[in-house]
């Protein structure tokens, strides 16, 4: 099965309790957030390349380790429990905009963390940072306004008055990498990085299947339509709460007709000839790779 970033942990114990803090108790892991910003121990920066323009960073960074529950005082905003990972407890603390770093700490956007922070830590951080959101959201009943409560063995917030109950959401993105023999078609929306291309992606509608949402999505922003659909894999991804599911698919009829407004860009693109592609993290890149590796080798995925 392939792991891609921000898939849980295999030694992950999804924990919604935890009791109250005993004397003797061993130190926990603490993701703390100020926005999409993890609290972080630094290393010293590096420049992975003798390249000026690949940016510096740190040559590694560690989650503060902590006894004390009570370490953050009155700028934690909300604290919740998050689970056990190989035996230590993590918890999860939101802290407000304008919160400094404690001592020896420092702010750092989660996605800059990718491959720096050991890679269970941040894939649970990304687990935390969709948790902590979805407290925030949902302190008052949708429906009828009321504060709600959280359950204590269900992660799930209830209304007191209509027992409306609010868990957290997430919301399915279907990815489509289009084949044509020997070229992918690679599109790019607006808000791109300049010269930066991917495989096309989408919300899922209620009511539509995801080989549906694939068609549609494809047919409406390249205007080309596919066949053989073959899955890849999925991905969570934490901005704010999808989850990625990616296919392969094959070409089967229509002209490339960028969508206006949506897609800027989009064309075929050999598979030795490719632009710029989105980074690691993402299940983009490795749809795109594992297709490019497919058409060097004359293999399908
Ligand atoms: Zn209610």
């Amino acid at each position: 099965m392939l792991l891609l970033p921000f898939s849980s942990p295999v030694d992950f114990e999804h924990c919604v309790t935890c009791e109250a803090p005993e004397e003797g108790r061993e130190a926990g892991h603490w993701f703390v957030f100020r926005g999409d910003q993890l609290l972080v121990e630094m290393g010293p920066l590096e420049r992975p390349s003798d390249d000026l323009r690949v940016r510096a960073r740190p040559a590694w960074a560690r989650l503060p380790l902590q006894k004390n529950h009570n370490w953050l005082g009155r700028a934690a905003v909300r604290t919740l429990y998050l689970g056990r990972l190989r035996g230590i407890d993590c918890w999860m603390a939101e802290l407000t905009a304008e919160a400094e770093a404690p001592g020896g700490l420092s702010w750092q956007s989660l996605r800059a963390l990718f491959s720096v922070l050991e890679d269970a830590h941040f894939a649970l951080a990304g687990r935390a940072l969709q948790l902590l959101d979805w407290d925030r959201n949902h302190q008052f009943c949708g429906r009828c306004g009321t504060p709600t409560q959280a359950k204590r063995e269900e992660r799930v917030r209830v209304c007191p008055a209509c027992k409306l109950s609010a868990y957290p959401r997430v919301a399915p993105a279907v990815m489509a990498l289009i084949r044509r023999e020997k070229q992918i078609l690679l599109a790019r929306s607006p808000h791109f990085p300049p010269g930066m291309f991917s495989a096309l992606a989408g919300f899922v509608e209620p009511g539509e299947s995801l080989e549906q949402c694939l068609a549609r999505e494809v047919a409406e922003e390249v205007g080309v339509q596919i066949s053989n659909t073959r899955y890849f894999a999925s991905q969570p991804w934490p901005f704010p709460h999808s989850l990625m599911i990616a296919f392969v698919c094959d070409w089967k009829s229509g002209d490339i007709k960028p969508q206006a407004g949506e897609i800027e860009a989009a064309n075929w693109f050999e598979v030795l000839q490719l632009p710029k592609l989105p980074s690691k993290i993402s299940i983009a890149r490795r749809l795109i790779d594992a297709v490019v590796e497919e058409v060097k080798s004359g293999t399908d995925v």
